[in-house]
C-alpha cells in the first residue's frame, strides 16, 4: 500500500495546482493514502490572521478532496510547519487545531539567515550554518509538538547537491543521534522525503545510513513523502523508498489520523 505523506497545492507559495489535480494524479499513480501538508513557515513576523486563513483553507481543500475521492483516496489533512521556534506563539496555536491529521515539521532556514535554497554557499560557513541548523532541528525535536520531522539534512540537498561541496556528515554524528534518539523516545515519526532522489544529491533526505541509524536508535515511526509540487512527482520513487526503508531495518511505515500513527506493513 504506497502512503505519500508530504505534498503541496495552491495554497502553498511554491505551488500553483489545484489540490483535486494532485488527487487524480495520487490515484493514478496507486497512492492509496495521500497528505496535503502545505507550506506555513513561521518567522518572527507572521500575520497570525494570514496564516491562520490559509490554513483553513487548505484543510478545506483537503476535506473536500477526500470526500470527492470517497474511499479511492485516503486524503491525510495535514501542515508542513516550518520554523516553529521562530514564532511559537503561532506555533502553539497551530498545532491545536481541530480537524488536522498529521503536522510535519520542518527546517527551512535558520534565524537571520533565507532559506537554504537561496543562499550563496560560496559566500557561506558551511560549518557554522550546519551546526546551526542541527542544532535547532534539536531544539523542535526538544519542543516535540509534531507528528514527523521532514528531510533531515534539507541544507545538503543545495551545499552538496547544488553547489557541489563536499560535506562530512560524521562531523555532525553526536547531534544527528541526539535528535534521532529524542524522535525515538518521544514515539515521532521520522520522514523519509524522496524528492532528493530526482536532484543532484540523488539521495533521500535523509539518506540510508541516518534511517538505518534512527532503527538502531530505537526508532519505530517513518513516514515516507514525495513532497510534490507537480502532479508528475505525487508519489515519486516512493517504491525504491519503501525497499530502502525495509533494508534499513523497519517492517513498516506510517500515516497518522487525528495525529495517531497508524502503521502499515511493508
Ligand atoms: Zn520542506
Ligand atoms: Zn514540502
Amino acid at each position: 500500500m504506497i502512503t505519500d505523506l508530504h505534498s503541496h497545492c495552491e495554497r502553498s507559495f511554491d505551488c500553483e495546482i489545484p489540490f483535486a489535480v494532485m488527487c487524480d494524479s495520487a490515484v493514478e499513480r496507486g497512492v492509496k493514502v495521500f497528505a496535503l501538508t502545505d507550506h506555513c513557515d513561521l518567522t518572527p513576523v507572521s500575520d497570525e490572521a494570514a496564516v491562520m486563513d490559509n490554513i483553513r483553507l487548505s484543510l478545506s481543500d483537503a476535506q473536500m478532496q477526500g470526500g470527492r475521492l470517497d474511499g479511492t483516496l485516503k486524503v491525510v489533512k495535514g501542515i508542513e510547519l516550518g520554523q516553529p521556534l521562530h514564532n511559537l506563539p503561532i506555533a502553539e496555536k497551530i498545532v491545536c487545531m481541530e480537524g488536522v491529521d498529521f503536522i510535519l515539521c520542518s527546517i527551512h532556514e535558520i534565524i537571520d539567515k533565507q532559506d537554504f535554497y537561496y543562499l550563496n554557499y560560496n559566500n557561506e560557513d558551511v560549518d557554522d550554518l550546519l551546526t546551526k541548523y542541527f542544532e535547532e532541528v534539536l531544539e523542535t525535536v526538544r519542543w516535540n509538538k509534531f507528528d514527523s520531522l521532514a528531510h533531515l539534512t534539507y541544507p545538503i540537498r543545495y551545499i552538496c547537491g547544488e553547489y557541489g561541496i563536499a560535506v562530512d556528515l560524521s562531523k555532525y554524528s553526536a547531534v544527528i543521534d541526539e535528535i534521532l534518539s529524542l524522535l525515538a523516545k518521544n514515539g515521532k515519526a521520522l520522514e523519509i522525503n524522496s524528492s532528493g532522489l530526482g536532484m543532484k544529491i540523488k539521495e533521500t533526505l535523509p539518506p540510508r545510513a541516518i534511517i538505518a541509524r534512527f532503527r538502531q536508535l530505537g526508532g519505530e515511526y517513518i513516514t515516507i513523502g514525495s513532497d510534490a509540487h507537480l502532479p508528475q512527482n505525487v508519489g515519486y520513487r516512493i517504491d525504491e523508498v519503501f525497499a530502502l526503508v525495509r533494508e534499513c531495518g523497519f517492517d513498516s511505515v506510517t500515516y497518522f489520523e487525528n495525529h495517531k500513527p497508524v502503521k502499515v506493513r511493508i
